[in-house]
């Protein structure tokens, strides 16, 4: 390893250890990294991951709740207005069926599960659907954490589904302030700052992150990384594009998994103590190297998500522990206690001073 990555990586994961967000200059130095070190920069970032996560992998499972027939525009998705793409059309699924799907995927060790919904936003009769799916869920798991992820937020609406025991909201970033015109005309990045920041102030766990691959500059992936760390999330999905058929991205393929490790590590980095979840694009992007993934980010998806079809819950779990890493348990508290109190100290209600020194 050169000395220079070798002090940059140094300076990270102690930067990292003490809660610290890398600088500018230290993010992109991270990212021009060669192959030639990618083994090097994953063993500085799995050192922070096992500090705060242990060998614990987190499991998550998508329903689809709702499915296509979006009015808004967003460029890498196959379910926006227009999109030629082949996926599945579907209005609301039944509650019990979602709980019943719930329950393969919390057998299968899923601790999470995500209800997730195309759309601007849900209207009330929408929330009274998924507070009716989450009862569903909690009555048979009472453990187990929901998110939602349904678009963009009013206050009653965040309101409603923390009363029905929704625990987490789901509103990605995406990309930076600066490219989010480029990539959406239908609500901006600014729309989308707001409804985390709904979520949170009404005591939802605020999960928030990217996707990448779509022609962004190193300096647009700090961007957002300064801004993701800005709303302060405790979970950071991170989207490798999966460039339908039928989308204005289809055929972008630029990523290749070291692209896609370097970027993992740069926001465990960002997000030290920070539930870091590999999301779509998993198996198509990282390939051979999805284990490696493990050691930047402790949890991922389970199976299938969304609209394509992910590696089998099976390989998943055979890949997990041939790694070395163990699923972490329903009984288990992901976030590290620090994290975990901030939690609790959001459900105290909006305004509450949040410690300085978390
Ligand atoms: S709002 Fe959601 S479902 Fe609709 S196009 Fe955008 S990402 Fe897709």
């Amino acid at each position: 390893m050169r000395t220079d990555v070798e002090t940059l990586l140094k300076e990270l994961v102690d930067q990292a250890l003490a809660h610290q967000a890398p600088t500018r200059g230290q993010a992109l130095e991270l990212l021009a990294t060669s192959d030639d070190d990618l083994l090097d920069v994953v063993a500085a970032g799995g050192r922070v991951r096992r500090h705060f996560f242990s060998n614990r992998v987190k499991l998550n499972l998508i329903i689809n709740m709702k499915s296509g027939l979006c009015p808004e525009d967003c460029s890498y998705c196959s379910q926006r207005s227009g999109s030629k793409a082949e996926v599945l059309k579907y209005n609301w699924i039944d509650p019990t069926d979602a709980a019943e799907t719930a329950d393969q995927a919390i057998r299968g060790g899923a601790k999470r599960v995500c209800l997730v919904a195309s759309g601007r936003g849900p209207s009330d009769r929408d929330v009274s659907r998924v507070a009716e799916t989450v009862l569903a869920i909690k009555n048979r798991h009472p453990g187990v954490e929901v998110c939602t992820s349904l678009g963009l937020l009013t206050v009653e609406r965040a309101q409603r589904l923390l009363d029905a025991g929704v625990h987490a909201y789901n509103h990605n970033l995406n990309t930076s302030e600066a490219k989010y015109r480029e990539i959406c005309s239908t609500h901006t990045f600014d729309d989308r700052v707001d409804t985390v920041a709904v979520a949170r102030d009404v005591g939802l766990s605020p999960c928030s992150g990217a996707i990448f691959g779509m022609s962004e500059t190193d300096e647009e992936i700090v961007d957002l990384a300064f801004a993701l760390r800005k709303i302060d999330p405790d979970s950071v999905p991170i989207n490798f594009l999966i460039p339908f058929e039928g989308t204005p991205l289809a055929g972008q393929w630029q990523l290749t998994p070291q692209r896609c490790l370097r970027i993992l590590a740069l926001f465990r980095f960002f997000f030290p103590d920070v539930e870091v979840r590999i999301a779509g694009g998993r198996e198509i992007h990282l390939r051979s190297l999805q284990s490696l993934g493990l050691h930047l980010a402790n949890s991922i998806f389970l199976g299938d998500y969304l609209t394509s079809e992910g590696q089998s819950g099976l390989a998943d779990l055979e890949m997990i522990a041939d790694a070395g890493f163990v699923v972490e348990g329903l009984e288990e508290t992901t976030l590290p206690e620090a994290r975990h109190d901030l939690v609790t100290i959001r459900r105290r209600g909006p305004g509450t001073a949040i410690p300085a020194n978390i």
